[in-house]
């Protein structure tokens, strides 16, 4: 034996002590003993520290065995008690072996003593290294159950029986999934645990690919579960064999719902982005061959005779011209290439000046009411635009309700929070302008509502429907860096929401005054004119050499530059359009200005925001 053993030894008979004490050394046995020879003394004793064994007489002064057997194994649990006495009879011994006694060993057969010492010094070992393991054991196992537990994902561990999977283990978010206790998960099958059908022959896929696999394997689906549709992402994984050699698996499940609402919106909003520019680049070109077929139009009318016949034909070209334009405003409306006027308006201002023409657009038998906030709404918003949305939402409500109902407007204020835009994933926190458009209309269902801001989505039939008014609702409320959403389904009517930011205004802000009020009059200076489309090159000269003027023309940023250098003495004006080739505009202006810092220059550009900053405007 390694160190030295301390033994406890009950004994009054100071010469039976030494007795068992040179008997232990006789023995080799490494040893230190402490005799307690009554009551007091053994309490101390028991108090001094520790023992590794005990041996006990029958009796000591003041206490029978029974009550020194119980006190040691009180105060010294897993400590071997040996009892060393002059004779004891069978039953007795019995008695005490069950009451927790380790060993017995006769005085006069102290032969006995060494090797029951060493047995009961072994077990006790044992004993303890068995406890130690168990702890060990039980302690990890309850850092694996609360770290299961504490998890948001859903665990545990399934088999597969024929056609059933039969839940072995779930952890506490798995109880609550399942909202059953997780001790009541164990043995029940998915159906019984209320997983729909469908979802059980899905999960069932997915086991069995698995187990075919041998590798793990991840999907995501949506779950009905009874409080709403959710999206789960699950991974199930083969972990062996399990009772009667069923397929064992562990299983793990995470809520993607919110992750999976704001991919959506992402991709929603990255389609209507890119259909915008498309959308916006063929509205751009188309815009250019309209104005040179409206500016052709304009100059062969100026040119005529009041009372030329043809007259009339040029008024049919002006008059569908005009037609086109609208439609790629609308385009570019929608596409965000339109320049928009900003002015603080107020909204209920704007919406009730409209009333009367969105009254003509609808039918008779539909009810139309607006209700205004009592205090005025400022947003710096573009008053047409605002009125087109208006529109649009208008005569899509109306198209909703084909034998009448209500159509409601109104306005009023809110301050969103970081909880809406939580929820609905989108949004700037602040005050907003609110208006209202509700109908009592069809209504539409999910499938219907997903896809309303897409251009040229439609569920009219073809001719009644362009599939534009909501992009460009769409398009022109962005613009305003504000945000469009709607409540809808079926057989319960519409209600669209758009959300301006609001603005504080003391004073109503003036009226801009109208420039190009007066008629044009004409001159005889030469105008430098950099245009890179030839049509409208060529248009914008004849225009200009109408009314008098020479023109040198340009067909890009670096040749206006190359052109005012040949011509610096006579050049008067500078017409630059914004974007051209080599050298736009604005570049091309900087180079001809550092030159001649006092000339003027007029820029032409349908899409100011695509290269000049406000501060240069
Ligand atoms: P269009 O009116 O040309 O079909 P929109 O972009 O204006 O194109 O609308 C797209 C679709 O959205 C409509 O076809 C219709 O299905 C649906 N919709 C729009 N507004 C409403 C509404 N108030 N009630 C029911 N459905 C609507
Ligand atoms: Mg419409």
């Amino acid at each position: 034996m390694g160190d030295r053993m301390n033994l406890l030894i009950t004994e009054d008979d100071k010469a039976d002590f030494l007795l068992v004490e040179s008997h232990l050394k006789k023995h080799g046995l490494d040893i230190r003993c402490r005799q307690a020879a009554s009551m007091e003394d053994l309490a101390a004793a028991l108090d001094e520290g520790s023992w590794d064994a005990v041996l006990s007489d029958f009796s000591i002064p003041g206490m029978e065995f029974r009550e020194t057997l119980a006190l040691i194994k009180e105060r010294l649990p897993n400590v071997p008690i040996i009892l060393v006495s002059g004779s004891i009879g069978d039953e007795m011994a019995v008695d005490l072996l069950k009451e927790g006694l380790w060993d017995f060993v006769l005085k006069d057969n102290l032969a006995r003593l060494v090797p029951a010492l060493e047995r009961g010094l072994r077990e006790a070992a044992e004993t303890r290294a068995r406890r130690d393991a168990e702890s060990a054991l039980q302690e990890s196992r309850a850092t694996l159950q609360s770290f299961y537990d504490s998890s948001s994902l859903m665990m545990g561990v399934a088999e597969l029986d024929g056609e059933d999977i039969i839940a072995v283990y779930g952890n506490a978010s798995a109880g609550r999934f399942f909202q059953f206790g997780t001790e009541k998960i164990s043995g029940r099958t998915a159906i019984e645990l209320g997983i729909p059908p469908e979802v059980n022959r899905l999960w069932l896929e997915h086991i069995r690919h698995c187990w075919n696999e041998g590798a793990p394997i991840r999907f995501e689906y949506e779950h009905p579960a009874p409080w709403g549709k959710q999206w789960l992402a699950a991974t199930v994984a083969f972990i062996g064999e399990g009772r009667r050699g069923r397929p064992r698996f562990s299983f793990v499940a995470e809520d993607i719902t919110e992750h999976k609402k704001l991919e959506e919106q992402l991709l929603q909003s990255q389609k209507i982005e890119a259909i915008g520019l498309l959308a916006g680049g063929v509205a751009h070109d188309f815009n250019n061959i309209l104005s040179a077929i409206v500016g052709y139009a304009q100059l062969t009318q100026m040119k005529m005779q009041e009372d030329d016949p043809l007259r009339s034909y040029i008024e049919h070209i002006l008059e569908s011209c005009n037609r086109a334009s609208v439609l790629t405003q609308s385009l570019l409306a929608f596409s965000r290439k339109q320049p928009i006027r900003l002015e603080a308006i107020d909204l209920n201002e704007v919406i009730r000046k409209f009333e009367k023409f969105l009254l003509r657009l609808i039918r008779e038998d539909i009810a139309f009411k607006t209700a205004c906030a009592k205090t005025p709404l400022f947003a710096m918003a573009d008053k047409g635009q605002v009125e087109q949305v208006l529109m649009n939402l208008a005569t899509n409500a109306r198209d909703a309700m084909p034998n009448g109902g209500k159509l409601l407007i109104e306005t009023k204020i809110a301050t969103l929070h970081q909880e809406f835009i939580k929820a609905h994933g989108y949004g700037k926190t602040g005050e907003y302008a609110v208006i209202e458009v509700s109908d009592t209309g069809t209504g539409m269902d999910a499938r219907t509502r997903g896809r309303i801001f897409e251009p040229f989505f439609t569920t009219k039939e073809s001719g009644k429907g362009t599939g534009l008014g909501l992009s460009m609702a769409y398009g022109i409320v962005k613009k305003h860096d504000g945000f469009i959403n709607v409540y809808s389904e079926p057989g319960k009517g519409t209600t669209f929401n758009i959300y301006l930011p609001l603005i504080r205004v003391e004073r109503e802000s003036e009226q801009r005054k109208e420039e190009d009020a007066m008629p044009p009059r004409g001159g005889m200076e030469t105008i430098l004119v950099a245009e890179d489309d030839a049509a409208l090159r060529r248009l914008n000269k004849a225009t200009l050499s109408h009314f008098g003027y020479t023109i040198i023309e340009a067909i890009d940023g670096a040749d206006a530059v190359a052109r005012f250098l040949e011509n610096r003495e006579i050049i008067r004006l500078v017409i630059l359009d914004g974007i051209m080739p080599k050298m736009n505009g604005k570049e091309a202006y900087r180079e001809i200005k550092a030159m001649r810092p006092e000339l003027k220059c007029i820029f032409m550009s349908g899409y100011s925001e695509d290269i000049f900053g406000k501060e240069d405007l």
